[in-house]
């Protein structure tokens, strides 16, 4: 199984702005300014931006890259949309998960035997904010 807490409902990718916007000037404050397209210094434009690699949006200068403003815009807009086809796929699994929890009849480490997840996913899963991606 591939651990890659993407799941995450209340992260900054589902439209919280004011959070978006205060990383955004963290990532300037600490880097300065975008000034070049990462991946090849051949691809010009007036207006580059911090994006934020993988859409995880931590603290951590090494997940930011930088990008010209059109592309930028298109690699948040792909994030998101494969973002939301997983949450979309995963979710019924997620609630079934939720329910067993709920009834009360199994233990964390019950069901991530089941399911053949870690018992920490589980432990995630049930709290309702993050979970790992298989
Ligand atoms: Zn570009």
């Amino acid at each position: 199984m591939r651990v890659g807490n993407l799941g995450k409902i209340n992260g900054m990718w589902k439209g919280n702005k004011v959070g978006y916007r205060a990383l955004h000037s963290w990532i300037e404050r600490t880097l300065g300014k975008a000034k070049k397209y990462s991946f090849d210094s051949g691809h010009i434009s007036n207006r580059y931006e911090w994006a934020n690699k993988g859409h995880t949006y931590r603290r951590n200068t090494k997940d930011w890259i930088e990008l010209c403003h059109k592309c930028h815009m298109k690699y948040d807009n792909n994030g998101e949309k494969v973002r939301l086809i997983r949450i979309k796929k995963e979710m019924p699994i997620i609630n079934k998960i939720r329910e067993m929890y709920k009834t009360g009849n199994y233990k964390q480490y019950e069901i991530a035997k089941i399911f053949g997840f870690d018992q920490s996913n589980i432990s995630k899963i049930v709290r309702r904010h993050t979970w790992d991606l298989k």
